[in-house]
């Protein structure tokens, strides 16, 4: 059974660890340290194969500790994640990517942009045309989703392996 590495990464607080517990254990904790960085392992099924996914969950200073080389060069696909109540971190996002594309030296890589806490419509700061014009800059896929209510958290690990598979 193959294995791929998926790294997490994206502003602190919008969401990383949520949508990687929501994934890994199907529920919602509304605490959860940011400074803790770590990696998970789930069986999944996807277009009728099996494989696993080692996800790691990234935090603390993002700049100095995520983006260190050593975690891109080993990650087979990126969920690069903004809260669509922070525009900031849309435009982080967008860094992040660029960082992505200078260390794999390529102009193709699995990438998937989520825009998550679209339960917080009424604190929408970015639009769904904004996050799609960046994915489509940055040659990613595109969700929003919500770690609260689990919408569309599934499709973002299942978009990931059929990149990866399409790469
Ligand atoms: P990280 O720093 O990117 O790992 O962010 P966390 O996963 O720790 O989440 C930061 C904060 O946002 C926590 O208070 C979470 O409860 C909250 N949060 C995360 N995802 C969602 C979501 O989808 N909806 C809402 N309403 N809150 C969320
Ligand atoms: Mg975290």
């Amino acid at each position: 059974i193959p294995e791929y590495k998926v790294v997490m990464l994206g502003s602190g607080g919008v969401g990383k660890s949520m949508i990687t517990t929501r994934y890994i254990n199907g529920n919602f904790t509304e605490e959860y340290d940011p400074t803790i960085e770590d990696s998970y392992r789930k069986r999944c099924e996807v277009d009728d194969n099996a494989c696993f996914l080692e996800i790691l969950d990234t935090a603390g200073q993002e700049e100095y500790i995520a983006l260190r080389d050593y975690h891109i060069r080993g990650g087979d696909c990126f969920v690069i994640v903004y809260s669509i109540t922070n525009k900031g971190t849309l435009e982080e996002a967008e860094h992040i990517a660029e960082k992505i594309y200078q260390t794999k030296q390529t102009d193709e890589v699995p990438i998937v942009l989520v825009g998550n806490k679209c339960d917080r419509e009424s604190e929408r700061q970015v639009s769904m045309e904004d996050g799609k014009r960046v994915a489509k800059k940055i040659r990613s896929g595109f969700y929003e989703a919500s770690a609260k209510t689990g919408v569309k958290v599934d499709s973002i690990f299942t978009q990931c392996v059929r990149r990866i598979k399409h790469h």
